[in-house]
């Protein structure tokens, strides 16, 4: 009758295996990844971790002129953006299927981020934001949100959108992991009313939907960082310090 104490507690390395399927993780444990990858000191992106979660699930496209076009699609699940890097952008056409790169979770502050991350670091190049809005769950389970997480752990993630671009419903299918154990999922729109075969919805708005601008604009706006988030502009951060700048661009690009 006496109590043993868990052997489990031994090791906060062994955590991973033993996290139990539908605990969702702390946001703060879930950004580590992406913090590390970024000095915050350099890139006007967010730290995250100011931003509680609301009601309604927030999405989020971003069109990112990195070293490669590709768009950005962040759905918010258990207080961070789960995020996939989409080639070619979201189709219309349930008949395409686009790939869709799991990458790193990124903080709920992100879907305010609009402006340009400096070459040489992470993820380097002009951000738009493309789409935006709230998502709801789009599959079976009594409980939407146990569905939504459940749907992700499974690789089977419906969802349906409510963004001034994108509407209606969809599923992120995951195919595979490459051999960097990156999850690869396909991005597919279901049949529905706002299904639109053979169109092109990338290439209808090239302008950002929060600013209107284009992604020259963005990038020639040298050295502003636009925060859209929520209420109003924030001020931009403190200035890179000029005379340091081009020591930390090649000790950037040496760490790669
Ligand atoms: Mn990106």
């Amino acid at each position: 009758m006496a109590k043993k104490s868990s052997p489990r507690s031994k090791s906060p390395k062994g955590t991973k295996a033993a996290k139990a399927a539908s605990a969702p993780a702390s946001a703060e444990a879930q950004l580590v990844e992406y913090r590390r990858k970024r000095d915050f000191r350099r890139t006007g992106e967010p730290k995250g971790g100011t931003v509680r979660p609301r009601q309604k699930l927030a999405f989020v496209i971003q069109k990112h002129a990195a070293s490669h076009l590709h768009y950005d699609l962040r759905l918010e699940l258990d207080g961070v953006m789960k995020s996939w890097a989409v080639p070619k952008g979201p189709s219309l056409d349930p008949a395409v299927k686009r790939l869709a790169m799991q990458v790193e979770d990124h903080p709920i502050e992100y879907n305010g981020f609009e402006g340009t991350i400096p070459k040489g670091e992470y993820g380097g190049g002009t951000v738009m934001l493309w789409d935006r809005g709230t998502y709801t769950y789009g599959g079976s389970n009594p409980e939407p949100l146990e569905g939504l997480r459940q749907g992700f752990q499974k690789g089977d993630f419906k969802f349906v959108l409510h963004g001034k671009r994108l509407q209606g419903s969809w599923v992120l299918v995951r195919t595979r992991r490459d051999q960097n154990g990156r999850a690869q999922w396909l991005l597919i729109k279901h049949r529905d009313e706002h299904a639109r075969p053979g169109s092109d919805v990338t290439a209808e708005h090239q302008t950002s939907v929060a600013s209107r601008r284009s992604m020259e604009a963005i990038a020639g706006a040298e050295g502003e960082v636009w925060h859209s988030s929520r209420a109003q502009r924030s001020t931009p951060p403190d200035p890179v310090p000029r005379e340091s700048s081009a020591y930390q661009r090649l000790m950037a690009r040496r760490r790669r």
